[in-house]
């Protein structure tokens, strides 16, 4: 049988096997509800989440009762936004965020914009990054939120948390950072990075989908959030609806891997990334690396191969490499990458573009395969 290689973990991940297992009791022994009070099915389950609660809060440190559990980063997101905003509303109606979010923001913000709020969109510079004077110069009296993501899902780069988070406390803003792609990635710690707000989405990080967290600093008590999803005041009425233990459980596993082997994950990953680039440039012309090369996540590398149209990549490769172009046809916008846009890519080279999302389960064999079939199918696309 042909080899499979899975490239695009940005996209989703595989489920570690450790999560499975710790999952599975919780769907049939252990399948009570966590609401319910009366009797140790449901004490057994509550058990599981404030577990997954702690295991959450300790990988970002943070107190258990600051975790919230969504359906994922996209539901964090709204709730971050749509909640401050509607909580803050007599206080201002002026939200900063940058126009390279993930579109679980810049759409938020969109509904937003119809209830009255104002958004100033934060360019980026060539490499990616956010400029924190530009920051300085956007907020107004009227200013109370600001979103800017941890790291990028398309070109990984990292933005400079701590220092925004810095301005934002200067200020008296509440700060919310997607950090759906650097959790489990990059060290994140709440109060260094100063956040107030934080979106996180299990698959990103080798547990279940549509499972999250988002982090609320002081919990329900503290940050004022409006819930966006109302009804029998789980989560200390923050987010209703009844839990789903299993992915929670699943969700806290997660976390505990990446607590316990993320420095030498991170090692691995970013020597494996190393290998692809160097090997992908020496071997060909004509490459461009698309954002920071050291601000930049250790698994993410987003090259564009001029000359090289990149769906005719991804129609070459899709049976055995799977990766993820910025191109029109296959980012299912008329005009390709805004992400790419906005770092100055012209049309050519964002049409050219592939991202390669290098993860736990990938091996140094797979990254010399890829090398030599990238290489091998791009030379003969540019005859
Ligand atoms: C994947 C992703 C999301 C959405 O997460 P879901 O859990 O799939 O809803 C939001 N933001 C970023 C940066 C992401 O990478």
């Amino acid at each position: 049988m042909k080899q499979r290689i899975y490239l695009d973990n940005h996209s989703t991940t595989r489920v570690d096997p450790r999560v499975v297992d710790a999952m599975l009791p919780y769907f049939s022994e252990c399948f009570g509800n966590a609401a319910s009070g009366n009797h140790c099915f449901g004490w057994e389950a509550k058990d599981a989440v404030e577990r997954a609660r702690e295991q959450v809060a300790s990988m970002i440190g943070a107190r258990p009762d600051e975790i919230v559990f969504t359906s994922g980063a996209t539901e964090s997101d709204n709730f971050a936004l749509k909640g401050t905003a509607r909580a803050l509303r007599e206080k201002g109606n002026h939200i900063i965020t940058s126009v390279v979010e993930h579109k679980a923001i810049l759409d938020t913000c969109r509904v937003l914009e119809d209830e009255g709020f104002t958004t100033t969109y934060l360019p980026v510079d060539k490499e990616g990054l956010v400029d924190c004077d530009e920051l300085k110069k956007a907020i107004t009296k009227d200013t109370i939120l600001v979103s800017i993501m941890h790291a990028n899902n398309e070109i990984g780069v990292i933005q400079e948390i701590a220092e925004i988070g810095r301005v934002c406390r200067e200020h008296d803003i509440v700060f919310h950072s997607d950090t759906a792609q650097s959790a489990g990635k990059i060290d994140i710690n709440v109060d260094e990075l100063g956040l107030d707000l934080a979106s996180f989405s299990a698959h990103k990080f080798y547990g279940p989908k549509g499972v999250g967290a988002v982090y609320v600093r002081g919990g329900n008590v503290g940050t004022r959030v409006k819930p966006i999803i109302n009804g029998g005041g789980q989560e200390k009425g923050m987010r209703s609806g009844t839990l789903n233990v299993p992915a929670i459980v699943g969700l806290g596993k997660a976390c505990a891997i990446v607590t316990s082997e993320k420095p030498d994950e991170s090692a691995r990953v970013l020597n494996l990334r190393e290998r692809l680039r160097t090997g992908i440039v020496n071997g060909l012309e004509d490459v461009h690396l698309n954002g920071h090369l050291e601000k930049r996540l250790p698994g993410n590398l987003n090259l564009s191969f001029g000359g090289v149209p990149g769906y005719l990549l991804l129609k070459s490769l899709e049976n055995e490499i799977a990766v993820s172009s910025g191109s029109a046809c296959s980012s299912g916008s008329a005009t390709g990458s805004y992400v790419l846009q906005a770092i100055g890519c012209d049309d050519e080279l964002i049409d050219s573009s592939l991202r390669f999302g290098i993860g736990r389960f990938n091996t140094e064999p797979e990254i010399d395969y890829v090398v030599s079939r990238i290489t091998e199918v791009v030379t003969e696309l540019r005859n």
